[in-house]
């Protein structure tokens, strides 16, 4: 597969400095690519706004761009184990994940925006002003410039480039530096979709290169989906050069375990929901307020599910976990399960690098904390690991008090049997999305974004249809 960057149609070298992308199961150096520089960024964005002005995009008409949305779907379902493959080498994600859920996702993403571009309407409405006609329409950005992280490369990305596309923008993809081989393979089936050239193009590379497209002039919109800090700076550029932004960013879900759930459901699911893609994962549950007459209960239920997980290289059909992305989120991963331990919070399994056959590649074993208190840093810092935090509760009157006393609100969970217990919870919890009683779903027709610190706007659904278009007014004078 091709490792360079796409611009206008040109799969080109760059001159930046070179960096790898790396197979964090073994360490092995699975392609060297080179970071963009400026006038790469330029390249890039000039080509997406030539792409965005000419008659075989702009002109094209609804039904024809639907269909090339449908062919972009054909092709990555046609080589869906290929590039789930391709996911699990090079960001570790097992193929339970990477076959079963990302490129899935992805396809149904694409499928599902091919639907709406010939039902993106307008209105027409009735004005107070004689002898006029009033409508609206909603008419593309322009360039967009999507920026992803490490943790689900391929999915996220077409989470931004599907309503994008459908949309009538053209884009400039930024993937995380860690894992940009899926976001490039794509790209070369965009191309052989017959997507016209300059409309989707990739520069590879690490913050730079995303602040140089942040900076961008021409780029009318950054979608960006990372960490909060990141977040912030992008937000504050945006709002300097007035582009539109939507942010996609950290979170640390509450999930609360009533006194009457049933213990057995919620441990499987807060397992899977804690642990899946290896903590990995913005909505993770992480901290579980559990009624205090259950908390040992469920917290020993967990922590022997997490400990008979099975760790390893993820093209091992039979593997659970696979390694964390980096060396670097190794070392966060052991730096909380380090404070975990200071703060007084009891270490029920986990708290170690594996060794043995696994030494060589990123992983870190499945940690369950109990008794852990609100205060304590591995309750309220995002740990991205596979660290999770047991927490009994008292009263139930103060659970939508600790559920909230964070700075972030991207999702949360609820387990009771209890309806309105369950629904009361939701409302109440201030958070993206909740779930009730299941671990994290994700659908192309359910919106999806955060509130608080966790960012600004929505993707998915008709939701991500606005996000993409600003609306234009017309009047027309009737005499
Ligand atoms: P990150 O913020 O370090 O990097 C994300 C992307 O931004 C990468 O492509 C990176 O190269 C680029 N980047 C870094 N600094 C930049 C800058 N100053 N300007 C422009 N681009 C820049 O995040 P990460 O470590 O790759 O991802 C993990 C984070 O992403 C976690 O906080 C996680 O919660 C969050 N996340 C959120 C969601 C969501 O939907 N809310 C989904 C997945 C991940």
């Amino acid at each position: 597969m091709r490792t360079d960057m796409l611009i206008d149609g040109e799969w080109i070298a760059g001159s930046g400095d070179a960096f790898t992308s790396v197979n964090p199961a073994t360490g092995e150096v699975l392609a060297e690519l080179r970071e963009a520089n400026e006038a790469d960024v330029d390249a890039a964005v000039q080509a997406a706004a030539r792409a965005f002005a000419s008659p075989e995009w702009s002109g094209l008409l609804p039904a024809a761009r639907a269909k090339l949305l449908l062919r972009v779907a054909d092709l990555l379902e046609e080589h869906a184990d290929e590039i789930a493959a391709l996911e699990t080498r090079d960001q570790g994600q097992p193929l339970n994940v990477s076959a079963g859920f990302s490129v899935p996702n992805a396809v149904e993403h694409f499928r599902y925006y091919a639907g709406w571009v010939t039902k993106i309407t307008g209105v027409t409405a009735p004005l107070s002003i004689p002898d006029v006609d009033y409508r609206s329409r909603r008419e593309p950005l322009g360039v967009c410039g999507l920026i992803t992280p490490w943790n689900f490369p391929l999915m996220i990305l077409v989470w931004k480039l599907a309503p994008a596309l459908a949309t009538g923008n053209t884009v400039v993809i930024k993937p995380a530096e860690q894992t940009p081989l899926s976001t490039l393979r794509l790209a070369e089936l965009i191309e052989e979709a017959g997507v016209p050239a300059g409309v989707v193009n990739v520069v590879t590379g690490g913050p730079e290169a995303g602040k140089a497209l942040v900076r961008h002039p021409l780029v009318k919109k950054i979608s960006f989906t990372g960490s909060t800090a990141v977040g912030r700076e992008i937000g504050a550029e945006c709002g300097r050069t007035l582009k539109k932004v939507s942010l996609e960013l950290g979170g640390k879900a509450p999930s609360v375990i009533a006194a009457d759930a049933d213990i057995d459901a919620a441990v499987q699911g807060n397992l899977l929901g804690g642990l899946l893609n290896s903590g990995q994962v913005c909505a993770a549950y992480t901290r579980f307020y559990v009624d205090a007459k259950r908390h040992d209960e469920f917290a020993e239920k967990l922590a022997g599910a997490a400990g008979s997980l099975r760790l390893g290289n993820g093209l091992d059909p039979e593997v659970h976990l696979g390694p964390l992305v980096s060396a670097e989120q190794v070392a966060q991963a052991a730096h909380y399960v380090a404070l975990g331990k200071e703060e007084g919070a009891e270490l029920l399994t986990g708290g170690n690098r594996p060794d043995g056959d696994l030494a060589n590649g990123f992983f870190y074993e499945p940690t369950v904390f109990a008794g852990v208190k609100q205060g304590m840093r591995i309750a309220r810092e995002e740990i991205f690991g596979p660290v999770l935090s047991v927490m009994p509760y008292e009263e139930p009157e103060e659970l939508v008090q600790l559920a909230n006393d964070s700075e972030y609100g991207l999702a949360a969970a609820v387990w009771s049997r209890d309806i309105g217990t369950a629904n009361r919870l939701a409302h109440q919890v201030k958070a993206g999305t909740v779930w009730i009683n299941m671990m994290q779903g994700l659908d192309a027709g359910a919106a999806w974004g955060g509130m608080k610190s966790s960012g600004i706007g929505r993707e998915m659904g008709w939701e991500a249809i606005e996000a993409y278009t600003e609306v234009k007014s017309i009047w027309t004078s009737l005499v």
